[in-house]
């Protein structure tokens, strides 16, 4: 399992690779250099489930698509380009057709997406094989948790 570990500090993303054979007790933070301690599950090692967040100890997931939205908009933006100039020759349709293709592709794209877990109060995320189990995003599940940590961890 891959953990993107959210530095509690500056909220930097630190990704870090977790086996049966062993996860840190600890990591450093590259940027702020803050030390994270990091309680990494067994099930978490055997890439079984994500039961307990290794950086706040929380147990509360919300499950997202591992979408990389950069992708999607530079899809988007070169068919808008190729769609641009066929309009500017007066070729209507194929501008639309573009157009409408560089939506689809993007769809299918998305459909093909694996969900990442996600944790609600550190942003943590969780990558591999293991068995999804939460529920998508929660907004006020969300609010309450994150303040919660964000009181915790003296942010606010
Ligand atoms: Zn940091
Ligand atoms: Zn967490």
């Amino acid at each position: 399992m891959q953990i993107l570990a959210r530095c509690p500090k500056c909220d930097a993303g630190l990704p870090i690779d977790v086996d049966a054979a062993g996860a840190p007790a600890a990591i450093r933070c590259g940027r702020c250099g803050r030390e994270i301690p990091l309680a990494v599950t067994d099930a978490e090692r055997a890439d079984r489930a994500v039961d307990s967040c290794p950086v706040c100890g929380g147990a509360d997931f919300y499950a997202r698509k591992d979408f990389d939205p950069r992708v999607g908009l530079t899809v988007v933006i070169i068919g808008a380009a190729i769609s641009a100039t066929f309009y500017w020759f007066g070729r209507d349709l194929i501008a639309y057709s573009i157009l409408a293709g560089a939506a689809l592709i993007d769809l299918v794209v998305y459909g093909r997406l694996k969900d990442v877990t996600v944790c609600y109060r550190c942003h943590s995320e969780f990558r591999g094989a293991y068995r999804r189990t939460a529920a998508a995003f929660d907004l006020h599940t969300a609010d309450v948790l994150e303040l919660e940590y964000e009181r915790r961890i003296g942010r606010r």
